[in-house]
């Protein structure tokens, strides 16, 4: 009889690609014939076969029994068995990283009690996005329905040319130095490649007369449909695994004529490992709703990219490919740093929420954004625009742009050719119409490092950041420079147009460029063609070597702008594009900020203009730094010019400047954090409360909803500009005891410095909703009050016990219920509670 044996399946994710094909490459060392019965569900499968072996569903404790037969049956028995008790349980690389709700506080209040998965990242571009994950780096075979099949050998030929070409490529990466887990998947994906159903399969479609590609497709479909089937949620999750196999099939067999570039077909949740802004470009931007990355430095070019085109963005998050499926529908929420992978009602109708409250604030700050950012100390400070197309010119200006402070113009070379001298000139001469006579800085091609222009063949560097790019590659390319110099000098002509030159070191190339300009300039005066003769030229310091020469720079230029993105990275030798070494690249450090005031100070003393366009001056949290500084205007997103301004009409010079003293003194980023997080803000001549913090007739479920909807309605307001720290703050308060102070009445309160300035908002609900109230009633009137904690003058206590004796009064909690609008509620709370703070 054949022999056999039973065990119990030890791994906890089950028999997924990885354990099986350890199994599969042991079993193939014997001629016998091995099979599974996996007795909970019934399912057989080859021991030899990875794939069959995962489509056996095989969960953690699921009784299974191995019978062999054949020649070598007794000894491959007797091996199997060891291998199964023995090593099989140590097969299994820890899973990747899964941070449940809760364990890292990541999630809303309102959600934290779902038990949702999420998968945490770095948030690098503020906002919610929800739509299809779309994953980038896989590819699209050719329209395999255009293709006949001539001879079927042929293609079956081509097919085990592919597989084999497939596994070399693998077996090539698995050569090279990699990590443990990547050698796991590299190695269960040789094993499927390997697997004789997987090739048999395809070979049989290609008899009955399919063409190569539809049969991969067909094959890799119908195994991970297997696999979307089994129990195990991380087997279901492996099915992917089979469409990468079969795109490495593909692309042996296909090459280059795969195409590379994903169609966005509606709302799109863009995941890739990495992207490059081309790849960027290349896609619909406007079905982008978030976009998430393994990897990606906070400055890298894609980023700022992204942050420029307001799509929401998290960097860092591990294996997402691996985790999710493409077409799945997933939240990006890339205020909290996380993705959410499944839209249960309770998530939708949060983020619904959400959406809706980040619209109502931009409309808020947009608004009174079009005047220029004034200091409460009457200093006017220019908020220009950075952006990289003539697209972004419209949204840059109805942001409140005070003219564009950056066009990075090489994002036009990144295409199979550079752009004509025409082409440019309609792009530059359209931003200077646009501009209606504000400034608008063109910096010159900026290529090389992240940026690549593939007709340039710029060489593969082994340190591309403090390589050939910027100014460097100018001379080698004398004529795209000529070319570019003319298009911007033809603009000129148009509006106020400033000429920028990136990555200047040394002062002969920037003598070089004025030389070029010059040359530029007498060939449209020989072709009569007109221009601005003093059209400004500027340098961005971004490379230290020209901090250090800005005296003798000053002679050159009429202005400068610093770039922070790069400055930062040669100052502390830490590439901006590596995640490892970001944390030195700190902007706020004491010895950057002393850089920083030594640069302004120079190019003052000399009295030229001097501003900053890298991501430093894209946070509000930067700019009592800025302001202390000195500079004369900041450029950024444009999607953050609205709160920038919003925030500098509440900054005083004199005060940022006592900031920035202290902060120069400072040992380290921790200490000026500090200072910065005690506060710099102005005192505001705002009421405690106002008509647009009166929520009537709310459609608020529960507690965490309500106390949810009146902090969104301070972040409107602006108010806060940390919604999740307020809400933290009211919940901590909130934890210790109940607000429900009876009646059907809540104040629920804080001191937070997440709160701008002292603030009362009310929510009367449509229906009431249990607060663990004193008295047990639910409560249907939320009043909640928030001062700030470092300038908190004991007043919002006050304020809490006079309305907690009001409410007391069953007059006035008569009245307060039957206050039908904003201005009863108002008269209502009294006199004291809209005077100034
Ligand atoms: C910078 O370096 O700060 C900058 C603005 O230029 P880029 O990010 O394009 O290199
Ligand atoms: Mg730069």
């Amino acid at each position: 009889m054949a022999p056999e044996f039973t065990f119990l399946c030890p791994l906890p994710n089950g028999f997924h690609a990885r354990p099986a094909s350890h199994l599969a490459t042991l079993a193939g060392k014997f001629i016998s014939d091995c099979t599974l019965l996996n007795r909970r569900n019934g399912r057989t499968a080859d021991l030899k076969s990875v794939l069959s072996l995962i489509a056996a569903d095989i969960g953690l404790k699921d009784e299974c029994n191995v019978r062999v037969c054949g020649d070598d049956e007794q000894s491959a028995c007797r091996v199997l068995e060891e291998f199964i008790a023995q090593e099989l349980p140590a097969c299994d690389v820890p899973l990747p990283e899964i941070s449940l709700n809760g364990a890292n506080g990541a999630l809303p209040r309102s959600l934290r009690s779902q038990g949702l998965e999420t998968y945490c990242g770095v948030p690098v571009s503020r906002g919610i996005g929800y739509g299809n994950v779309v994953i980038i780096g896989g590819m699209a075979p050719p329209d395999f329905k255009a293709e006949k099949v001539a001879d079927p050998e042929l293609e079956q030929e081509r097919v085990k040319h592919g597989i084999e070409g497939a596994r070399a490529r693998i077996r090539k990466k698995l050569a090279g130095e990699i990590s443990s887990s990547e050698r796991a998947i590299l190695e269960a994906h040789l094993a499927i490649l390997g697997d004789a159903s997987l090739t048999n399969g395809i070979l049989g479609k290609i008899a009955q007369g399919s063409p190569a590609s539809q049969a991969i497709l067909e094959t890799t479909e119908f195994y991970s449909g297997l696999l979307q089937k089994a129990e195990s949620h991380y087997i279901r999750e492996r099915a992917d695994d089979l469409h990468e196999i079969g795109h490495e099939i593909l692309y042996e067999i296909y090459g280059a004529k795969l195409q590379r570039k994903p169609a966005l077909t509606g709302p799109s949740v863009v995941v890739a490992e990495k992207l490059t802004p081309q790849q960027l470009l290349d896609l619909d931007r406007t079905g982008i709703r978030a976009l998430v990355m393994e990897s990606g430095g906070t400055t890298s070019h894609a980023v700022i990219l992204a942050r420029s085109l307001a799509i929401p963005t998290l960097i860092g998050v591990k294996n997402l490919p691996q985790l999710i499926s493409p077409g799945q529908e997933v939240i990006v929420d890339a205020n909290r740093g996380v993705v959410i992978p499944k839209l249960t009602p309770t998530v939708r109708r949060y983020y619904e929420r959400e959406l809706i409250t980040q619209r109502k604030r931009q409309a808020a700050l947009v608004r009174d954004a079009m005047a220029p950012a004034i200091t409460v100390d009457g200093q006017v400070i220019e908020v220009a625009a950075n952006l990289s197309s003539a697209e972004e010119l419209e949204p840059a200006f109805s942001n409140g742009a005070d003219g564009i402070g950056l066009f990075r113009t090489e994002m036009l070379f990144a295409k199979e050719h550079p752009p004509s001298e025409d082409e440019q000139f309609e792009i530059y001469a359209q931003a200077a119409r646009a501009a209606r006579g504000r400034p608008v800085v063109l910096r010159i091609f900026d290529v090389g490092a992240d940026k690549p222009a593939p007709y340039l063949k710029l060489p593969a560097e082994d340190n591309p950041f403090l390589g050939f790019r910027g100014v460097r590659i100018y001379e080698q390319h004398q004529e795209l420079v000529q070319t570019q110099m003319r298009a911007i000098l033809r603009a000129s002509g148009f509006g106020r147009v400033h000429i920028l030159v990136p990555m200047v070191a040394t002062r002969e190339e920037i003598l070089w460029v004025k030389a070029q300009l010059a040359q530029a300039q007498r060939e449209l005066a020989d072709r009569q063609i007109s221009f601005d003769p003093a059209m400004a030229v500027g340098i961005m310091v971004e490379v230290p070597s020209a901090a250090f020469m800005l005296d003798q720079l000053c002679e050159e230029v009429e202005f400068f702008s610093i770039g922070t993105n790069d400055l930062v990275q040669y100052f502390f030798a830490a590439d901006r594009g590596n995640s490892r070494v970001a944390h030195l690249s700190n902007v706020r450090h004491p010895a950057f900020l002393r850089f920083l005031k030594q640069i302004v100070d120079q190019a003052h003393q000399q009295g030229k203009r001097i501003g900053m366009c890298g991501e430093m001056a894209g946070d509000i949290l930067h700019l009592p730094l800025l302001l202390g500084l000195g500079l004369d205007g900041i450029s950024a997103a444009s999607t953050e010019i609205p709160i920038l301004k919003e925030h500098i009409s509440r900054l005083s010079v004199s005060d940022c400047r006592s900031l920035l003293s202290n902060a120069l003194q400072c040992k380290n980023a921790a200490e000026v954090d500090s200072l910065l997080a005690a506060g710099t803000l102005g005192s505001t001549q705002s009421s405690l409360i106002n008509q647009d913090l009166v929520i009537l007739s709310s459609k608020s479920e529960s507690k965490e909803e309500a106390i949810r909807e009146i902090v969104n309605a301070f972040y409107v307001e602006a108010r806060t500009n940390d919604p999740d720290g307020l809400e933290e703050a009211v919940w901590t308060r909130e934890e210790v005891y109940s607000t429900g102070l009876g009646h059907g009445f809540a104040i629920p309160h804080c001191k937070s410095d997440a709160v701008t300035t002292e603030s009362i908002g009310v929510l009367k609900l449509s229906k009431p909703v249990e607060w663990s109230a004193l008295d047990g009633q639910l409560v249907h009137t939320v009043i909640l009050l928030a001062a700030r904690e470092s300038n908190a003058n004991g007043r919002h206590m006050q304020v809490f016990s006079q309305l907690a004796r009001k409410l007391m009064n069953e007059k006035f909690r008569l009245q307060l219920e039957q206050a039908e609008d904003a201005d009863a509620v108002l008269k209502c709370l009294g006199n004291e509670l809209l005077i100034s703070s």
